[in-house]
């Protein structure tokens, strides 16, 4: 039996939403796609509900859900995508947010770099915005992973590459979006904007240099 921190909840809500009406002015969470997540507990989280406008989300477009991504206290569907946000949580204890989105520089570079399995962000000062990083002179190298309906094959697939190559920032999913984190809200839209950013980088330098 669980216990939900009703404080704890009434913030992770409130972060949820903010994040859904910021994502969404932007562009980046189109047709009711994308989904957010709030670390309540060591063993709960609290993410959004399946479907759903996420520029209009209310209080109750938000549910409870254990690591195993069964809903506690509640008949609803959490949106189709939670295990990949349980298995964010479960291998990264210090982790506190998960924000998933599908904006057109994430789908885009996506397909562009499925092949090679990875893009790689080097030489940018944005660099700096992503956790651990403290200069320029450096590069971080995202994967990008094949699209499935099946969560839990997805999920098996991260965990396997994530024994020989961590994963420290997010990933790609091949013609669908990103998954970025942080130990908090803030930290993860930060990642998520800094992502959003650097891709758009890539994308124009891609046509300037043609
Ligand atoms: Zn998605």
């Amino acid at each position: 039996m669980h216990t939900i921190d009703s404080k704890a909840l009434e913030r992770a809500v409130h972060d949820i939403i903010f994040a859904g009406r910021e994502f969404s002015s932007r562009g980046w969470t189109p047709a009711t796609s994308s989904n957010f997540s709030v670390r309540l507990s060591p063993e709960l989280l609290a993410v959004t509900v399946s479907g759903k406008d996420k520029g209009a989300l209310t209080p109750s477009d938000v549910m409870v859900v254990d690591m195993a991504g069964a809903p506690v206290n509640d008949t609803r569907r959490p949106s189709a995508e939670t295990l990949l946000h349980c298995h964010a949580y479960r291998s990264r204890p210090d982790l506190g947010a998960v924000v998933h989105t599908h904006s057109l520089a994430q789908t885009i570079v996506s397909k562009l770099f499925a092949e090679q399995g990875y893009v790689e962000l080097g030489d940018y000062e944005l660099l700096k915005a992503f956790s651990g990083t403290a200069t320029h002179e450096t590069s971080i190298r995202i994967p990008v992973f094949a699209n499935t309906q099946d969560m839990q094959a997805l999920a098996t697939r991260i965990g396997e590459h994530e024994k020989s190559s961590p994963i420290p920032h997010g990933y790609l999913i091949d013609g669908h979006g990103i998954y970025t984190w942080g130990k908090d809200m803030s930290e993860a839209r930060r990642q998520l904007d800094a992502f959003e950013f650097l891709f758009q980088c890539e994308l124009e330098l891609r046509k300037l240099r043609r």
